[in-house]
């Protein structure tokens, strides 16, 4: 059955605490948006968290041209949640944090190779890192846009990250995922030896993947991209 708009509105508020909880991000430095018909919901400015009601979410027509709605303005990043939410019919939500690891290899404008085989489930063989533009801007959103091509996820040069997602709780898994394979390769890089695996390995494990996942709440097969729903 189909949330009400105030239940994800509701969600957006819970996933941005989720996010801080789970230590992928702090303060405000983050921000969730969804889809809601033609419409997207996206978190407030700099508001703390733990004061959100659904009231403060703003919403923005998806055809318009960043006239928003709501007692409050929204993210200062509203600019790349509606391209990527305009542009990529695949995504329902979309997830930006400054999770450290992440953030650790944009410092260094590093994107992530094929160093785990879980790097599939950002749709490719690598997770790009966007080039630097200042944070809210149009330029910002540009890079972004292109750096998801056929991926979704990216890292954002001296910044953070960015991830989509087919529902908000698959953006969020995908967010976890993505700082976890940050940690790991940043550590892999302080010893010697990482092995990047090659196109083949990585074509195998989206075949995998296509098998496997979470089954959902009501039994039905798992997701196309072996994650949860
Ligand atoms: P907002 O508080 O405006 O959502 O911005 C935080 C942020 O991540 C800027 O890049
Ligand atoms: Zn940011």
């Amino acid at each position: 059955m189909k949330q009400s708009e105030r239940a994800l509105r509701q969600e957006i508020i819970d996933r941005c605490r989720e996010m801080n909880a789970k230590g992928i991000n702090q303060g405000t430095s983050g921000n969730i948006s969804a889809r809601y018909g033609d419409r997207m919901l996206i978190s407030p400015s700099a508001i703390p968290y733990e004061e959100m009601t659904p009231e403060v979410i703003a919403s923005l027509p998806l055809d318009g041209d960043g006239d928003w709605e709501g007692p409050k303005k929204p993210s200062s990043e509203w600019r790349f949640h509606f391209a990527l939410l305009r542009e990529r019919p695949d995504a329902e939500a979309v997830v930006h944090a400054h999770p450290t690891y992440c953030t650790t290899l944009a410092m260094a404008q590093k994107g992530i190779p094929a160093c785990h085989y879980m790097i599939a489930a950002f749709g490719g063989n690598d997770v790009r890192c966007a080039g630097y533009a200042t944070f809210g801007t149009d330029a910002l959103s540009k890079l972004a846009v292109e750096a998801m091509k056929d991926r979704t996820a990216c890292l954002l040069a001296n910044h953070g990250m960015i991830v989509i997602g087919e529902s908000l709780s698959k953006a969020m898994w995908r967010a976890v995922e993505l700082e976890t394979i940050a940690r790991q390769y940043y550590l892999s890089l302080q010893i010697d030896g990482l092995v990047v695996l090659s196109d083949a390995a990585i074509e195998e494990t989206h075949a995998g993947f296509a098998g496997y996942g979470l089954q959902n709440d009501d039994g039905e097969a798992p997701a196309k991209s072996g994650v949860p729903k």
